[in-house]
């Protein structure tokens, strides 16, 4: 029996890289304090947050951001996974609540077909404006996430675009901003999952920083 094709949608931040992108910013660029204040603000949506935080990388040079992303560690054996994955016919790509000029370099760099994420807006000089486009989308579908990029949304929409049911997504996250997309996923996996809802909610559980765990539940 031919295999059926599977379309595999990865978080970014603390899945395929170790660290997340804007802690790494942060930390390099010297906005840390800001930044875990916006993320402490219990009184903000997630989407808020968003918003408030790419406020914080005004004036930074993307050409520095995209340098410091490539510097990054990312997870073991990433290559190999994403050979193995692609070589079955299965369509592989990212969906993050993170940026595009991390997630852009990371499907170029793995060969991805897909990727999503926040657009940080530039000026000519390819200074960061501060402003932010979102992708959205809980508000099309009713999801409760309400973060800057809901999962399940973005996830149901490549699902159609690729033509593959949504029985046969699998999806790979850490933390609560995955958990939309793994409730609806075919499958959900919880890669060094962050906090205890993720991983009652997830379908498989990996606690090893390794991406070849995840191909022999995939194909
Ligand atoms: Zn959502």
């Amino acid at each position: 029996m031919k295999r059926e094709r599977k379309l595999v949608a990865f978080d970014m931040d603390g899945t395929l890289l170790e660290e997340s992108v804007i802690r790494t910013l942060a930390k390099k660029f010297g906005f840390a304090s800001g930044l875990s204040e916006v993320q402490n603000d219990s009184s903000l949506l997630g989407y808020q947050r968003t918003q408030k935080i790419a406020a914080l990388l005004r004036g930074l040079d993307e050409i520095d951001v995209i340098e410091t992303i490539g510097k990054m560690k990312m997870i073991k054996n990433w290559r190999s996974a994403i050979y193995e994955l692609k070589a079955h016919g299965h369509v592989v790509g990212i969906i993050s609540d993170s940026y595009t000029l991390a997630c852009d370099y990371l499907r170029k760099k793995m060969d991805l077909d897909f990727s999503i994420a926040n657009v940080l807006h530039s000026n000519e000089n390819h200074l960061l404006t501060g402003r932010v486009s979102m992708p959205l989308g809980w508000e099309k579908i009713g999801c409760k996430c309400k973060i800057s990029v809901c999962k399940r949304y973005h996830l149901e929409k490549m699902a159609q675009k690729f033509n593959i049911p949504l029985s046969n997504t699998v999806v790979v996250g850490d933390t609560v901003s995955d958990l939309c997309m793994i409730e609806c996923a075919g499958l959900g996996i919880a890669m060094m999952p962050k906090d205890e809802t993720i991983k009652e909610k997830s379908d498989k559980v990996i606690t090893s920083p390794d991406l070849s765990t995840i191909v022999p539940l995939v194909i």
